[in-house]
Order: C-alpha cells, then sequence, then structure tokens
C-alpha cells in the first residue's frame, strides 16, 4: 500500500531529515547580527533577485538586516548563523582556504575538520563555517594556512596572502 506523500515544509518537516542532522541549531529568534526579533522563514527567492534556487528553498531572514541562513532540507533547522554580506564574504573567503586541505588528497575533508577544530580550540562537533563569524572566520584561514604548511608534501603557501575583507580580518586579529 503506497502511503500518501506530503511535501515537507519548514512548518511541516520531514521527521525523517530532522532526526539525521547532528548538532542542530536553534530556530533563530533573534538577529545574531542586529539583535532585531524580526526572523521569518521565508522562500529564497526574495535575496535571489525573484528566483528561487534548490530542493528546498526556506531561509531565516532578518527583516531589519536583511542577514539570512539557508535550512537543512525538509526541516526548521538552521545550517548555520545568520549572516550579513561581510559573513557570507568572510565564510565563502575562508573556506578557500579550507578546501585545498582535503581537494589536495594529503587528508580527507573528515581529518581537515578534525585538524581545524583543534588549531581553534574547538570541538570539531562546532566547526562549520556557517557558525562562523567575520572572526573567527579570519582564524580558521589562518589555521588552514599552518595546517598546510605543516603536510610536508604541500608547498608552502605563504604567497597567498588574503585580500579584503580577510585581509581587514586578519589585521584586526594581528595575523597578517
Ligand atoms: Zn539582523
Amino acid at each position: 500500500m503506497a502511503k500518501e506523500k506530503k511535501i515537507a515544509t519548514p512548518w511541516n518537516v520531514s521527521r525523517r531529515a530532522t532526526a539525521k542532522v547532528k548538532n542542530p541549531l536553534p530556530a533563530p529568534t533573534k538577529c545574531n547580527c542586529c539583535a532585531s526579533e524580526a526572523i521569518e522563514i521565508v522562500e529564497n527567492s526574495k535575496v535571489y533577485n525573484g528566483r528561487s534556487y534548490g530542493k528546498y528553498p526556506w531561509i531565516y531572514l532578518c527583516g531589519d538586516c536583511g542577514a539570512y541562513v539557508g535550512l537543512h532540507p525538509f526541516t526548521n533547522i538552521p545550517l548555520g548563523t545568520l549572516a550579513n554580506e561581510e559573513m557570507r564574504k568572510a565564510r565563502k573567503d575562508s573556506k578557500f582556504y579550507f578546501t585545498p586541505l582535503y581537494a589536495s588528497g594529503d587528508m580527507d575533508r573528515n581529518e581537515a575538520y578534525e585538524r581545524l577544530a583543534k588549531k581553534l580550540g574547538i570541538s570539531k562537533s562546532e566547526c562549520h563555517f556557517a557558525w562562523f563569524d567575520v572572526e573567527m572566520c579570519a582564524k580558521a584561514a589562518d589555521a588552514c594556512i599552518q595546517i598546510a604548511n605543516e603536510v610536508s608534501k604541500r608547498p608552502k603557501v605563504e604567497e597567498s596572502k588574503p585580500k579584503g575583507i580577510m585581509a581587514q580580518a586578519f589585521q584586526k586579529l594581528g595575523l597578517a
């Protein structure tokens, strides 16, 4: 007997998908960027020029500053903390330093996260770029450069100095 399928939405979540999310963050009720409480779930077309993206196009959006974050598919669990433009850029930039650690084949992705978490002094379960603010992104990028340089097979990456917002964050932390 075929069961009737219902389409999961943030208001009618898949219990199975929800149970699979490790270390779920609570739904945001206050914006971590501007402290506003005007957080709502909307379709991502609201921030992507009117077009929806992905199979589960929902986001938590701050109605005041416009910071947002996606949801784990078929749940109402946020992927991370809300991010404004600066944070989105920093997260993307710091991942640029992280991805080569495992893409190079020197270690797998799991080990790369383990090493990064250790350098940052946090547990691996908290080590998600989507959870990081700009300062943490800068620390993560710096840690990734250190890890890359520790792996003897790899060439030194001193010449790939951070630019833009990441460079400013580095400077602020005294890492540059
Ligand atoms: Zn906000």
